[in-house]
């Protein structure tokens, strides 16, 4: 497809839904429903939350109760069409889908993932990026349709038939012969992209690595350092853990409903349990969980690290704690200096 066919095309994707994608608002960068195609931003600047929240919201109704029951608050749900998703987060979403639609299936989440298409679109890697370590660079599932931006044209990989009804809608916009400069262009795209990489580690050896260091002090110096913000959570595409509350309204008949929002285990309350007992107390320990779970647990679990190599937490951190730097003091298996 030429580019300049691309707002076009988008804007004919509203009859499949809601447009959503990577849009400024306040001069933040963060992935919003669309008022008008030209806002997209692509090509650049990544946005800081990820994409997880349009499936996984940070704060929302579950149901409202009652004396007699409850009654499941799915108002929220809408069909969507997703544009401007890059592969590591198309990944995050597939790492995502084991958690929530394993049995029981999370019906919220599960709701969202059927009402919604993914646009996905290519990207080049920021300083941060390292998703070529964790096998996350590319992507070839998880998509509805996938623009790869090659300057004078887009290839676009059509993922599922949702995509080809997508195409439909502007059939003339495409052209089905690629030729064999267009496969060279393609290459030389990739090539080029792998070349941008200025970060890379060998992430195969992670989880010997954190099972060798579970007693390490490291632990210890970042600890030491550690704000216990859960900023890095917030920002990270796989973190997915919530809590609940209900919010009672006693002012007539017992009633009320129950919110459910984003959590993180670096909180110091998280593992807090009835009794007074914390079972990670320790700010150690809660490190120690979040990049075992990141770099070598979800990996026994599900055959893929929940890292997805996006960089977020790297940016994030206020005090340069993050999967590079916690990845390289193991490795070296000493003390950082202060
Ligand atoms: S590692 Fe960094 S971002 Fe995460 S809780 Fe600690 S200080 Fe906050
Ligand atoms: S651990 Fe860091 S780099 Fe890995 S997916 Fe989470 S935020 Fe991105």
């Amino acid at each position: 497809m030429q580019p300049k066919f691309f707002q076009e095309f988008i804007e004919s994707l509203k009859r499949f839904g809601t447009i959503y994608g990577p849009v400024r608002r306040n001069g933040v960068l963060k992935y919003d429903r669309v008022e008008s195609v030209d806002e997209i931003e692509l090509d650049g600047e990544r946005p800081m939350i990820p994409v997880k929240k349009l499936f996984h919201p940070m704060k929302f109704n579950m149901f409202q109760f009652d004396k007699d029951g409850f009654t499941p608050d799915y108002s929220s749900i809408e069909k969507k069409v997703i544009v401007g998703v890059p592969p590591c987060e198309i990944h995050s979403l597939l790492r995502l889908d084991e958690v929530f639609m394993e049995q029981p299936v999370d019906p919220y989440y599960a709701k969202q993932r059927e009402n919604s298409a993914i646009i996905g679109y290519s990207c080049l890697p920021g300083d941060d990026c390292f998703c070529k370590s964790t096998g996350t660079d590319i992507v070839e599932e998880g998509f509805d349709l996938f623009f790869v931006n090659l300057g004078e044209f887009y290839l676009v990989w059509v993922g599922s038939s949702l995509g080809h009804d997508m195409v439909l809608e502007r059939e003339d916009y495409f052209d089905e012969n690629v030729t064999h400069e267009d496969i060279e262009d393609y290459i030389e795209w990739r090539q080029a992209r792998d070349k941008m990489f200025k970060v890379s580690f060998d992430f195969k050896s992670m989880p010997d690595i954190m099972e060798l260091s579970y007693g390490s002090p490291i632990w210890d110096y970042f600890a030491g350092k550690c704000l216990s913000c859960g900023q890095c959570s917030m920002v990270c595409p796989t973190c997915n853990c919530y809590t609940v509350t209900d919010v009672l309204d006693v002012s007539s008949e017992p009633e009320g409903r129950r919110e459910r929002f984003w959590d993180s285990c670096m909180f110091v309350d998280y593992s807090l349990v009835a009794g007074g007992h914390n079972f990670r107390g320790a700010r150690a320990d809660r490190l120690k969980l979040w990049y075992t779970h990141k770099m070598k647990a979800f990996a026994n679990e599900y055959g893929k690290p929940a890292c997805i190599g996006c960089g977020r937490c790297v940016r994030t951190c206020p005090v340069d704690i993050n999967v590079l730097t916690v990845a390289e003091a193991l490795t070296k298996m000493e003390v950082p200096a202060q």
